[in-house]
């Protein structure tokens, strides 16, 4: 299956934090790639800013560094990464200062779309807002890419909110959650809405309960300090499993249209009921194998913070109302993994002898690894062996269909950065979608807080606290197994 590849109008896109770690990790990389594919047009700029003063020759080069060490050698060369290096400038610019800024705005020519990237710490975006507005570097037709994370609770989410609406409207900013640029999630969207086969049952009548599990191998290494004024709630919850929930349980919008799309997902975030504290599990990982513990890597031997988070959400509307969607994300897990699991309701009666007979269908949506869709189906068991039930799954591995090793599916940072190219904000967040989530997130974590509870312990390689488990054994169900 090959795709179709449009080229973007041409663009100037600066990457403010140009050489910091999402840059050389992320961005460029992904910008190389649709250069490669041939959506990047010849007269595009991409132009690095950080305050290190260095030349453009060195800026190329940490480049061609970042791209050689984070796209797969199979997937590059030589002569496509020097013509892509060419598109490269350099500005060192202070984002608090005022150096920099005037040599910025003779970079930006007329006529190409600007996209300024903010891959830099929150505290700066409003210092970079006003500055791209005072040196008339932005007008009204730029658009600006900020990352996560998008505030630490409703409060400052909202400062956040009217420090960018100050300089730029809704429309020119695209807040970047990365999950949503999954072509899977992309695919959820497509499976629900252009197929008439599922959408009649997707509601509580047919759908007995969702698991959405985010699950990870690493530990906090490096980002301990920061991550303990964060945990897993705000650092993955409110952001990535809320908007792959809101995927799963909004109504279809009536058109595949960015705004159309985000109000239903505000929908079911204002829907949300308040999740009781016997409905939340925190953990924290402990020391194994002479590896640390969560609370050495955060280094804060006293640390409430959680690295695992199970919980029960329930939505109050008509669709939902007694389907309990169960959310878990944690790291030093067993497996990297994530997915979405759609457990459907048993049949109403079973016509077989067969104790299988009336085992449920699941729909399984997995985003990493090997991003795919797979449904488990009741058969017959092949052979003359009377009529014996199996369960079997439909694949559909989207790395077998798009190319030998998978490696064709296009990162979620190439598919969002050309839509900021393109103007799309269908996979952005909105402003009043980031609010909404936190103000479904702030009561539940202001509930921990004054009752001063600490995590469980649990044991790295393992699926998280056993109390986890009894999340669902005592709804009389259970999890499924954390595997890659
Ligand atoms: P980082 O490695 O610390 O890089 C920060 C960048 O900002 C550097 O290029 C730094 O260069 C520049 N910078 C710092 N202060 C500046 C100033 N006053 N003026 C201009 N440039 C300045 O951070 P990162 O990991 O790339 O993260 C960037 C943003 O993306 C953060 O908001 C982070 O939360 C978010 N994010 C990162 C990841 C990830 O995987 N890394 C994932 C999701 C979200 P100089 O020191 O030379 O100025």
């Amino acid at each position: 299956m090959v795709s179709r590849t449009i080229p973007v109008d041409p663009f100037d896109l600066v990457i403010f934090g140009g050489t910091g770690d999402l840059a050389r990790r992320k961005i460029l990389p992904s910008l190389y790639r649709r250069f490669l594919a041939g959506q990047m047009p010849e007269e595009s700029r991409i132009i690095g800013a950080a305050r290190t003063e260095i030349s453009v020759e060195e800026y190329r080069a940490m480049a061609r560094d970042s791209i050689t060490e984070f796209v797969p050698s199979s997937k590059r060369d030589a002569a496509s990464l020097t013509a892509f290096i060419d598109h490269l400038r350099y500005v060192a610019i202070d984002a608090t200062g005022t150096q920099g800024w005037q040599e910025l705005r003779e970079e930006m020519r007329e006529g190409m779309v600007h996209a300024f990237y903010f891959s830099v710490a929150p505290s700066l975006f409003g210092a970079i807002a006003e500055r791209l507005h005072e040196h008339g570097i932005a007008d009204g037709n730029s658009r600006i890419v900020v990352e996560k994370p998008f505030g630490k609770d409703l409060k400052t989410a909202r400062a956040l909110n009217a420090t960018l609406a100050e300089h730029f409207t809704e429309q020119q900013i695209y807040r970047i959650d990365h999950y949503l640029g999954k072509e899977t999630v992309q695919n959820l969207m497509a499976i629900r809405f252009a197929n008439i086969l599922f959408e009649p049952l997707w509601k509580t009548e047919y759908i007995d309960h969702v698991q959405i599990t985010v699950a990870e191998t690493v530990a906090v290494d490096g980002r301990g300090a920061y991550y303990d004024t964060s945990g897993a709630m705000r650092d993955m919850v409110q952001n990535h499993l809320m908007q792959l929930l809101c995927l799963i349980a909004m109504e279809p919008p009536y058109h595949f249209d960015p705004d159309a799309v985000r109000d239903e997902k505000l929908k079911v975030i204002r829907a949300l009921e308040p999740v009781r504290p016997e409905d939340i599990v925190r953990g924290q990982y402990a020391p194994k194998n002479g590896k640390a513990g969560y609370r050495d890597d955060a280094g804060n031997p006293d640390s409430r913070t959680e690295s695992y988070i199970a919980l029960k959400v329930g939505i109050a509307n008509w669709r939902w109302k007694g389907t309990p969607f169960y959310l878990r994300t944690g790291k030093r897990l067993r497996a990297r993994t994530s997915e979405i699991a759609i457990y459907f309701r048993r049949p109403p009666h079973s016509i077989f002898d067969d104790p299988e007979g009336g085992r449920e269908n699941v729909l399984v949506i997995r985003l990493q690894p090997n991003e795919g869709i797979n449904l488990k189906v009741m058969i017959k068991e092949p052979g003359p062996g009377g009529m014996r039930l199996t369960q079997v799954p439909l694949d559909m591995s989207f790395a077998q269909a798009l190319g030998p090793d998978g490696s064709d599916i296009p990162d979620a940072y190439e598919r969002l950065i050309m839509d900021v190219i393109r103007g799309n904000q269908t996979l952005f967040m909105r402003g009043d979608e980031v609010e909404a989530a936190w103000a479904w997130a702030d009561p539940i974590i202001e509930g921990w807080e004054t009752r001063q509870e600490r995590p469980h312990a649990y044991e790295p390689g393992t699926s998280g606290p056993e109390d986890a488990l009894m999340l669902l054994h005592r709804d009389g169900r259970r999890w499924r197994e954390i595997k890659e």
